[in-house]
């Protein structure tokens, strides 16, 4: 059941609120700051599920996304974006660059962990 879930986000108050939301739940929780550490970390950890800040340095979210994709072992983590600044045709944008849902801050904890949730069980049950 401990699920690995890394959060990239860049925000320390909001990496906080994701730890206090996600932890009890009994996720094995990864951390990355920015993009390019949110790279490494995916790499050498494998995590189950990424929540994904957009807005980050170095490498933005979709740009990191779109890297993971290119990867054989990241072609179906799913990837949950979270962006502070959703405009008119970004979701598009996003599910092409690989994300599997989106959602806008501040986030709907309810909707982020039903969201997650649902990525993670049946992927277990299915096999895929
Ligand atoms: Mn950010």
């Amino acid at each position: 059941m401990n699920e690995k879930v890394l959060i990239v986000e860049d925000n320390s108050q909001n990496m906080k609120l994701l730890e206090m939301l996600l932890r009890p739940r009994g996720y094995h929780l990864l951390k990355a700051a920015d993009g390019e550490e949110a790279l490494e970390v995916a790499t050498r950890e494998r995590p189950d599920l990424i929540v994904m800040d957009i807005q980050l340095p170095k490498l933005s979210g979709l740009e990191v996304t779109k890297k993971l994709r290119q990867m054989p072992a990241f072609s179906r983590t799913p990837i949950i974006a979270l962006t502070a600044y959703a405009m008119k045709g970004d979701r598009e944008k996003f599910i092409r660059a690989g994300c599997n849902a989106y959602l806008s801050k501040p986030v709907n904890t309810r909707e982020l962990l039903r969201v997650l949730g649902e990525m993670l069980s049946p992927r277990q049950r299915n096999n895929h």
